[in-house]
């Protein structure tokens, strides 16, 4: 596994301080991000350590950034991907297909013939249309049917693109896939991003628990997987102990032959990423209230905050040193781009700032840099991993536990 793009530093540094020195000796001008791969690494380790029989499979295209992929895949983690080209992606970082479900649940034909020719085998389904697909293209497919399960709090729900109703339309599938004679081998559901509410997993796993009923009923004997797909939070300081809690106490009474597994997506990647962005520009407006400033920053919605321009999150900037005074001003944050639509964040309070200052955001990493475009010329801010010493070496460790035990790809063996 090659982890050479990754720089290893003195312990105890953070993202702050790799930020100041990406700028103090490369002469800094463009956008940047840092990524903290020992985040990513506390994120997997904790996960398993919180839900031991929840299997997660990190949703790729929430960051198909290369070194999370290869850190997740060095550790031993499942993937969920939604094209052929994230399942390539996956594939070359030496994961097997065993290792990667097809969650998307409408495939273009040759994407279903790809993940047949690598060996992925559990594709999602939600209709009649993708099940008569695979029928044609990969008939021993092992079909997961998602249903909707929308939590009542969450940031963006996906309910109304994907999942059919769970108590009419999953039990026709069911007995749809018997007359094709494919394998229906699990249920998944998605609550949404961001979500507010636990006890939507809980709802979800009792009418995957249903269906999987129905399912043997009809005669398939291998309907034994619940997918609770993603939805939990990744950002800094909002744990996924209230999530875990409620999910293990309802497994505690499930059938151990029952096999879990999850999408998560967020989880993974938020908090491990920082953005860097310099004050390229200023314009100070004097109005009859009082003094309101614009800053022109170099990434914005356009790039890495697709988010902010669906008013799915507020990201407000801090600065990456002190400023010069504590009085703050009402401040817009304008993405670079000629256009009215890109601004990160208006009418904030913030301490004055100049031209050629920094400002950070941190938990940068899911949905951001992924949806970038090129518009008007700017192109996606480049990553620059990191690991402190003290993590690299235990990381090291653990990968010579992996390859002495050869086969062992699920990590949740080795604590
Ligand atoms: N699985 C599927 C099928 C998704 O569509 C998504 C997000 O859109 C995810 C998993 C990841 O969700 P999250 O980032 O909220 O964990």
């Amino acid at each position: 596994m090659n982890f050479g793009a990754v720089k290893i530093v003195d312990n105890g540094k953070t993202s702050i301080d790799i930020i100041n020195e990406i700028i103090k000796f490369d002469d800094q001008e463009d956008a940047f991000y840092v990524l903290d791969i020992g985040d990513i690494i506390n994120k997997h380790k904790t996960w398993l350590s919180k839900m031991p029989r929840v299997k997660p499979h990190f949703a790729v295209k929430c960051n198909p950034d290369s070194t999370v992929i290869r850190t997740l895949a060095a550790l031993g983690a499942s993937f969920d991907c939604a094209s052929k080209y994230e399942i390539e992606q996956v594939l070359s970082t030496g994961v097997c297909g065993e290792r990667i479900i097809f969650a998307n649940t409408m495939k273009p034909n040759s994407h279903i013939k790809y993940a047949r020719k690598v060996g992925v085998k559990i594709l999602a389904v939600d209709s009649d249309s993708e099940l008569c697909k695979i029928k044609s293209i990969f008939p021993e497919a092992q079909i997961m049917i998602r249903f909707r399960c929308d939590a009542l709090k969450v940031a963006t729900s996906l309910g109304s693109k994907c999942g059919c109703d769970p108590t009419i339309e999953a039990p026709k599938l069911i007995r749809r896939a018997k007359d094709l004679g494919l394998e229906v081998h699990g249920f998944s559901f998605h609550v949404g991003s961001l979500c507010g509410e636990t006890a939507a997993y809980i709802r979800g796993m009792k009418i995957s628990l249903d269906l999987i009923n129905y399912a043997k009923a009809l005669g398939f004997k291998n309907a034994e997987i619940i997918d609770i797909g993603g939805g939990f939070p990744g950002e800094t300081n909002h744990p996924i102990d209230m999530f875990a809690d409620a999910i293990n106490e309802f497994l505690n009474e499930v059938d151990p032959s029952i096999k879990v597994i999850s999408e998560p997506g967020r989880y993974y990647v938020s908090s491990a990423f920082t953005l860097a962005c310099l004050i390229h520009g200023k314009r100070t407006v004097e109005e009859k209230n009082g003094t309101r400033i614009m800053y022109y920053v170099n990434d914005g919605t356009y790039g890495s905050f697709i988010e902010s321009l669906l008013d799915i999150t507020i990201r407000i900037p801090v600065p990456l040193n002190k400023p010069a005074s504590e009085k703050t001003y009402p401040s817009t944050f304008w993405g670079p781009t000629c256009d009215s639509y890109d601004v990160v964040v208006r009418d904030c309070d913030f301490p004055e700032m100049n031209v050629g200052d920094w400002v950070v955001w941190s938990d940068m990493g899911a949905y951001t840099i992924c949806l970038a475009g090129t518009f008007n010329g700017i192109f996606p801010p480049v990553v620059h991993p990191f690991i402190t010493e003290k993590k690299w070496k235990s990381f090291c460790r653990d990968l010579e536990l992996i390859s002495e035990e050869g086969k062992m790809i699920d990590g949740r063996k080795r604590d």
